[in-house]
């Protein structure tokens, strides 16, 4: 398999007419290759490997991590990679494939979501559909919600660098575990100013888990019925839904990557409740996770106060 992608990405670069040098990102530098498969989780693995390895992210930030499938070229990156980190939890559906083919042939995994407390969709939170990936129980994928959780990632995977690739990140481990944690305070201080019983989220999909665990909030329901944003709407989702709005007094309802704004704004108008867009799943222009997790404690902050 590898020989036959090999092929097919040299046949791309030729008719692209692409320099043949563009299709190796390990030989540059020298340096130890890591890829992350997502860009929120790459943000904090680049924040923590600095200038000692290259880190590069497959999902280009604004694609739907759910859904996004790799080229020959990306195939071939992670293929060549050092070590490459996952999410896991079937968060990288459309690259699950071309993963499992670079584990069976050698290359080196670290998966972020083996070294967390892995939160299940509970009771009442979804709206019932049949759907598998909403069934009570199943393991939620978005574990970048929570910044504790992210600081669990990082602990483990500072010995991984130092074992696997002699890359020692200790000082900045313990740095960035630092400031995760004041970030965590500083939101559990910004969602402070909502009413715990306005502390209440519709959203797109059940993407704000990990987020309502550790802040007090209540999952009321989502628009699309499944951990993923590729399933599709149901009238009688929607009914029910609607109906869990009003009897939950919800003061807003979030839209994300995914959700489709027809949908959601026909919900609004039937239920009068404002609808407003939420980043979950898009890093901000500076790349900085710490500015993606304060954009979101605002922006719900902001909605629901
Ligand atoms: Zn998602």
């Amino acid at each position: 398999m590898k020989y036959t992608s090999t092929i097919v990405t040299v046949f791309l670069l030729v008719i692209t007419g692409l320099p043949a040098l563009t299709g190796c990102a390990k030989t540059s530098t020298g340096g130890k290759s890591i890829v992350v498969t997502y860009s929120i989780l790459g943000s904090i693995v680049k924040d923590l490997v600095g200038g000692n390895a290259t880190v590069t992210v497959s999902i280009p930030n604004g694609q739907d991590p759910h859904d996004w499938e790799p080229s020959a070229r990306d195939i071939e990156t992670i293929n060549n990679a050092d070590l490459v980190i996952e999410n896991g939890l079937g968060l990288e559906a459309g690259l699950g494939k071309t993963l499992t083919q670079a584990r069976n042939s050698g290359v080196k995994f670290f998966t972020a979501s083996d070294h967390i407390t892995v939160r299940h969709v509970g009771q009442g939170e979804g709206i019932p559909s049949g759907d598998p990936d909403q069934a009570i129980g199943a393991p939620d994928p978005h574990l970048w919600m929570d910044p504790l959780t992210m600081k669990d990632v990082v602990a483990a995977l500072a010995p991984v660098l130092k074992d696997l690739l002699q890359v020692d990140v200790s000082a900045q481990a313990l740095d960035l575990e630092n400031r995760l944690a004041s970030l965590n305070s500083e939101i559990a201080g910004t969602v402070s100013q909502i009413p715990q019983a306005d502390r209440k989220l519709v959203t797109g999909h059940e993407s704000m888990g990990y987020f309502a665990q550790r802040y007090g909030f209540k999952l009321v329901g989502v628009i699309i019925p499944s951990l993923s944003s590729q399933a599709e709407v149901s009238a009688a989702d929607l009914a029910s839904l609607k109906q869990a709005i009003l009897d939950n007094n919800v003061q807003a309802i979030f839209t994300e990557l995914g959700t489709s704004p027809v949908v959601a704004k026909a919900i609004g108008d039937e239920t009068g409740v404002k609808v407003i867009e939420l980043a979950t799943h898009i890093l901000p222009p500076d790349g900085s996770y710490f500015t993606f997790i304060r954009g979101l404690a605002n922006t719900i902050t902001a909605a629901l106060k």
